[in-house]
């Protein structure tokens, strides 16, 4: 079965277990999809670390690259934002009347995606703002259409990036060994190994079972988590030494095929709840 066949597979269950995010995840399911698409037909360049730069990374624990470092096939996600603003219109989302603006400004000729794109990985705050205010959206709308649309060139780069990595060692710190990101869920392999995965790049690193995912405190004062019976395979893990959660999924128990945008998704009520304890998740962008 293809990545999109398992993927809306996946959605259809989900959907079917928790009613309430039906229209939420029948959107981002379409988003992902269209993302899944338009990665086959990304045409990227390599990355180069010189060998003294990466030795002086890895020896210092710092990410391999900065975020605008990332390379961006403009075409191909200038495209998929015209195919995200076409579904969001479709499905009369809450992104409907943003989608309008985005779509009017670029048969205006007032607005180029392609010039959003380094704004956004270079965070040019005042660019962004004049974009914005050309488009008539308020700025985080805009980025997150374009961050939408720039995923799944940044997904190829962050795997371009990995084979400068060693592959399945451990890396126990809170932050991406590629771009520096915070991760937004971890999971549990078949085997029980704890995996995080990056916000922004989508890269996933194997972490220590134990200890926070983001400070590595092991205090077991310190540490806490929550979950229902009702959804076994959630659990939210919660640090008292940095204020930070983290949602777990356990993939030994889920019947469905992990696709980790769809278990975010449907996963919001977690992030209030841990929201409501005081603590904070991850920030991206
Ligand atoms: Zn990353
Ligand atoms: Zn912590």
């Amino acid at each position: 079965m293809s990545t999109i066949e398992q993927l809306k597979k996946s959605a259809d269950l989900i959907k079917k277990n928790r009613p309430s995010y039906r229209d939420l995840l029948g959107f981002y399911a379409q988003v992902f999809e269209a993302q899944e698409q338009s990665r086959q037909e990304i045409i990227l360049s390599y990355v180069v670390i010189e060998d003294d730069l990466l030795i002086l990374k890895k020896g210092s624990d710092m990410p391999l690259i900065e975020i605008a470092q990332f390379q961006v096939d403009n075409a191909s996600a200038a495209k998929l934002m015209g195919t995200l603003c076409d579904l969001a219109l479709s499905l009369e989302t809450d992104m409907s009347k943003d989608a309008r603006h985005i779509k009017g400004a670029i048969k205006k000729g007032v607005f180029d995606p392609e010039q959003l794109f380094p704004a956004i990985l270079e965070n040019r705050e005042s660019a962004l703002k004049t974009l914005a205010k050309k488009i008539n959206i308020q700025v985080p709308k805009l980025i997150l259409f374009g961050y939408l649309s720039m995923a799944p060139s940044i997904a190829a780069c962050a795997r371009q990036l990995a084979l400068y990595l060693e592959k399945d060692a451990l890396y126990n710190h809170g932050y991406c060994p590629i771009c520096g990101s915070q991760p937004d869920l971890a999971f549990l392999d078949e085997d029980g190994k704890r995996y995080l995965k990056c916000c922004f790049c989508s890269h996933q690193w194997s972490i220590k079972r134990m200890g926070c995912s983001f400070c590595g405190n092991f205090d077991p004062d310190k540490q806490h988590y929550f979950y229902s019976d009702d959804e076994k395979e959630y659990r939210v893990n919660l640090c008292d030494s940095c204020g930070n959660y983290i949602k777990v999924v356990d993939l030994r128990q889920i019947n469905r095929y992990f696709y980790p945008g769809l278990e975010l998704i449907s996963t919001l009520h977690l992030d209030l709840k841990a929201k409501e304890k005081g603590y904070a998740g991850s920030i991206c962008l």
